[in-house]
């Protein structure tokens, strides 16, 4: 008995029909599972996958103490039936069967089902010979074929499909599990994330991002109508755009008659036939008229499962030598299609057009069998743009007529353009892009026109769009993202787990919180970098060039790393996550232009912003988000109708903030207090000007403020210049900061704030300050020795750095002179040239040089002038004398002895001080170089 297994039922049944000759099949049922009997034979319809992978036992509770989610990335995974019925039908058979063919789909996902199957019946039968049937198409000619000449299951493809499921399932269980639970999600409301799905997803997100923030730039266009022989020429200004209002203005109205005709230039343009469709092709089409991607997939296989079109997925433009295209045209003279096969066979091009891509295992989307419009229904609009791509590709270019008017308007230039098909070529065919003629009346160069109307208008520049399904199917094919059987599932998965939504798409709220926050402390998660690599991984498989377990095991290594990055931020994770999406985050009226208020975060920072930005800049800043999430209490503000704000941080108790606005006014009396200038009636006629911060008042112009709050302009003058110098402590202090940061970790009663305090009361306010700072007045703010130490030299370094950086060393010696310990302008000057070249590498001319420099600007004395030659002499002679070194050298050279003559002029006790070798070593060597 032969067995024949193929991937659904419908074709387990056409392949049956095809295979018995048009003879009689029997159809019968077994536990639900239908049966196709001719001969000898029996055909079997998988649905797909039949079994599963899973994690091994133990891994299903997600709040399990002994299994995080990071345990799941390397727990073992099994195979689990999903179609019981199925299976045991199978394995019934295969019991019986002396042949077994497999006739699943030709792709990974097809070979792997085939591998399914394949150990289904070894399991059963261990001696079976198993054969495969590869086919491109459901038809007569395809089947027949491929079951005459059977070939064997490919394991190495059947393998890239293995290594896919195990990593998707891997990534997609660790990750949704991880980020469900920071954001204290669960049951039906699990935030997914995925592999391929995050990186898709991030593209609307991100677009959704630029568009928020696109601030329009208007412009202008200048336009005039003209007529000849009750024809209307619509023509604009030569300039296009104008982006400077006054330029438009004095264009339009030097815009006057006399109209007349400058050039007029004729030509012709070739509009080239459609390349054959692949996949992303076949869905960007289908998009067009109507179909959403996963829909547009759907038809095309139930279009190929009944025979009627070629197998939707594939990545090949170019028809094969083997496809029998004129065959094709015959079979389509037996559908509705018979008057367009007749035009192409009468004008058909010497060769179908071509894409920029060939593969081998599948043509290009191609019709393989006649169909009507009743026996389709709906399907029928996709069958019918099959049929026709395949008809335009063996039509020929399209031609237009073009014509180009230029006028001239006393010296402002416009011009008309027009065009008119002059030949349809596969537009005859073809009909789903629209060809609209605009044609231009025939005038002449030098004849003269009267102007009808003259419109300036001004405009204003659009945000990028957002994308379509189509098109970001085709930026996930650029990117490398998924497969072309892959890309419409996730972009559905996306939309049925509402993360995006609509059309053209947009993230949901959702969408954006999850996208924001993996991009801000987890971005290898929301890059295509690591897919795209994985993706390759698996190709390689196909070709034995990697092994399944290798590319998982890699994986296994990429996902570590990725969780590396996630645990330390989980709680900001899910706090970002949780506060963007729910409204809490509104506290109130904006004091300046009335909108409303709301927290925002970015990273580890966050604020109080307003909702009118870019208009409206008003804004609060608040601790960063290591102190706690900013929320607002239940609490209201009576002065400024604002909710009260506290920080919440996991593990201790919230830190009420209170009324931010009312915060911000103490804040900034700290500050006015330093303004001694500013007294509190000036501050109270500030507040009432909504002249909030010290920021917001030292941008002012004097002579603006004064008339703003009532004062002169000399009182203001002082209050502006008494404010930047404060503002510029405070910037100094900002900076100050931000360096300690780096090297300072917070600590539980140690915030960054407090150690600024602490610093503040000792008088440092500026790196330079640390610099030179002691450091016990460093520890006094609660650093370690080690931690004093580290800071003070970190400061020295980088102060010096400028310093030498302003001087006029170059940033390549500098970084010499540092590596070899001299970090200080002082340093530098205080050793000899000699010993700073032998040290640093650098030429001694070069060190002269820089040694001057250094003691011009400290006011010390310049050093005498090495040349290269005496340089390198001296070292000759020194090198010469027996029991001298490298290592002595260095030693002679901290003196300034660098050659016979200044060591034996060297006094031996001072010499012995400044080399540090003993004095009657130096003795020992003056005698050696005397003789
Ligand atoms: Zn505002
Ligand atoms: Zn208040």
């Amino acid at each position: 008995m032969h067995l024949i297994i193929a991937e659904k039922n419908i074709a387990a049944q056409r392949i049956a029909k095809i295979l018995s000759g048009n003879g009689k099949v029997t159809a019968t049922k077994e536990g639900g599972v239908h049966v196709y009997t001719f001969g000898d034979t029996i055909s079997i319809g998988l649905r797909g996958h039949v079994v599963e992978v899973d994690f091994i036992e133990g891994y299903t509770n997600w709040r399990s103490q002994e299994h995080p989610p990071r345990s799941l990335i390397d727990a073992d995974t099994i195979k689990r039936p999903t179609e019981p019925a199925i299976v045991k039908l199978i394995q019934k058979y295969a019991k019986k069967a002396n042949r077994v063919t497999i006739a699943t789909d030709f792709d990974t996902e097809g070979e792997l089902i085939g591998k399914e199957a394949y150990e289904l019946v070894r399991a059963a039968n261990t001696k079976v010979p198993i054969d495969r049937a590869r086919f491109s198409a459901i038809t007569k000619e395809e089947i027949t074929r491929a079951f005459s000449e059977p070939a064997q299951l490919d394991f190495d493809l059947a393998a890239a499909g293995e290594a896919r499921q195990v990593v998707d399932l891997i990534w997609g269980a660790s990750l949704t599990r991880f980020i469900s639970l920071a954001a204290k999600r669960g049951g039906g409301n699990i935030l997914s994330v995925g592999r391929v799905q995050s990186p898709t997803l991030a593209m609307p997100a991100d677009r959704e991002r630029e568009i928020e923030s696109f601030v329009p730039e208007p412009y202008w266009e200048i336009s005039l109508t003209t007529e000849k022989d009750g024809e209307t020429i619509l023509a604009r200004h030569a300039s296009g755009r104008f982006t400077n209002k006054e330029e438009a203005q004095s264009a339009y109205e030097g815009t006057k008659e006399p109209l007349v005709v400058t050039d007029v230039k004729e030509g012709k343009r070739v509009d080239r036939a459609p390349t054959p469709f692949d996949t992303t092709q076949f869905i960007v089409a289908a998009a067009r008229i109507g179909y959403s991607a996963a829909n547009a997939m759907r038809v095309a296989e139930e279009l190929y499962m009944n025979g009627f079109i070629s197998y939707p997925r594939t990545d090949n433009t170019i028809y094969p030598p083997s496809l029998h295209l004129e065959g094709i045209l015959t079979t389509l003279e037996k559908t509705k299609f018979a008057k367009d096969v007749e035009w192409v066979r009468r004008n058909r091009r010497a060769k179908p057009t071509e894409g920029k891509k060939s593969s081998t295992d599948h043509p290009p989307i191609h019709p393989t069998g006649v169909a009507t419009e009743e026996q389709l229904g709906e399907n029928w609009k996709l069958y019918e743009l099959v049929v026709r791509r395949f008809l335009a590709t063996l039509s020929p270019d399209a031609e237009w007529a073009t014509m180009r008017i230029e006028l001239d308007a006393s010296g402002q230039t416009y011009i008309a353009t027009g065009s008119r098909l002059t030949e349809a070529g596969w537009r005859t065919v073809y009909p789903y892009s629209e060809a609209k003629d605009s044609i231009l009346p025939v005038v002449k160069k030098g004849e003269g026109l009267k102007i009808q109307d003259l419109n300036l208008e001004e405009k204003q520049t659009q945000p990028p769009p957002r994308y379509s399904q189509s098109k970001l199917i085709q930026v996930m094919e650029e990117l490398g993202l998924g497969t072309k059987s892959t890309r419409h599932e996730v972009i559905q998965k996306l939309i049925s787990r509402k993360y995006i939504e609509g059309n053209p798409l947009r993230p949901t709220l959702v969408g954006k919180a999850v996208t924001e926050s993996l991009e801000a402390h987890a971005c290898t998660i929301t890059r295509p970098d690591m897919t795209q690599k994985l993706e390759q991984a698996m190709e390689a498989i196909k070709v034995k060039e990697k092994s399944r377990d290798g590319v998982i095991g890699d994986s296994r290594k990429m996902l570590h790393q990725v969780f590396d990055e996630l645990e330390p931020n989980e709680a900001v994770i899910g706090q970002e996550i949780m506060d963007q999406t729910d409204e809490e985050l509104t506290i109130g009226p904006c004091p300046v232009c009335g909108k409303d208020l709301r927290i925002r975060r970015k990273g580890g920072s966050q604020f109080i912003g307003c909702n009118g930005y870019p208009d409206c800049t008003f804004n609060i800043s608040l601790p960063g988000t290591m102190w706690g999430s900013a929320v607002r209490t239940k609490k209201v503000c009576e002065s400024h109708n604002l909710f009260f704000v506290s920080l919440v941080a996991k593990g201790s108790r919230p830190w009420e903030m209170g009324c931010p606005l009312c915060q911000l006014i103490e804040q900034q009396k700290e500050h006015y207090a330093k303004i001694s200038s500013l007294t509190d009636a000036i501050a109270q006629k500030l507040l009432d000007a909504k002249i909030f911060s010290l920021y917001d008042l030292a941008r002012f112009d004097p002579t603006v403020l004064a008339k703003k709050i009532g004062i002169s302009k000399k009182q203001a003058d002082t209050i502006l210049r008494e404010a930047n110098e404060v503002l510029d402590i405070i910037r100094k202090r900002s900076e100050c900061k931000k360096f300690m940061k780096q090297f300072i970790p917070p600590k539980r009663g140690r915030s960054h704030t407090k150690v600024m305090n602490g610093f503040a009361e000792s008088g440092i306010n500026s790196v330079e300050d640390i610099a030179s700072a002691a450091i016990e007045c460093l520890k006094k703010t609660g650093l370690s020795e080690e931690e004093a130490h580290t800071l003070k030299n970190e400061a020295i370094s980088l102060v010096s750095k400028n310093k030498l950086k302003d001087i006029g060393i170059p940033a390549v010696s500098l970084k010499k002179y540092q590596e070899a310990g001299f970090l200080t302008p002082e340093d530098i000057v205080s050793a000899h040239p000699a010993y700073l070249a032998i040290k640093t590498g650098i030429s001694i001319e070069t060190v002269v040089k820089h040694v001057t420099l250094i003691a011009q600007s400290l006011g010390k004395p310049e050093p005498v002038k090495i040349s290269k030659k005496v340089f390198d002499s001296g070292k000759n002679e020194l090198i010469a004398i027996p029991g001298v070194g490298e290592s002595t050298l260095e030693h002679l050279y901290r003196a300034g002895i660098i050659d016979k003559k200044t060591l034996l002029a060297a006094e031996p006790v001072q010499a012995a001080k400044l080399t540090g070798l003993s004095k009657d070593h130096v003795k020992k060597l003056q005698t050696a170089a005397g003789v």
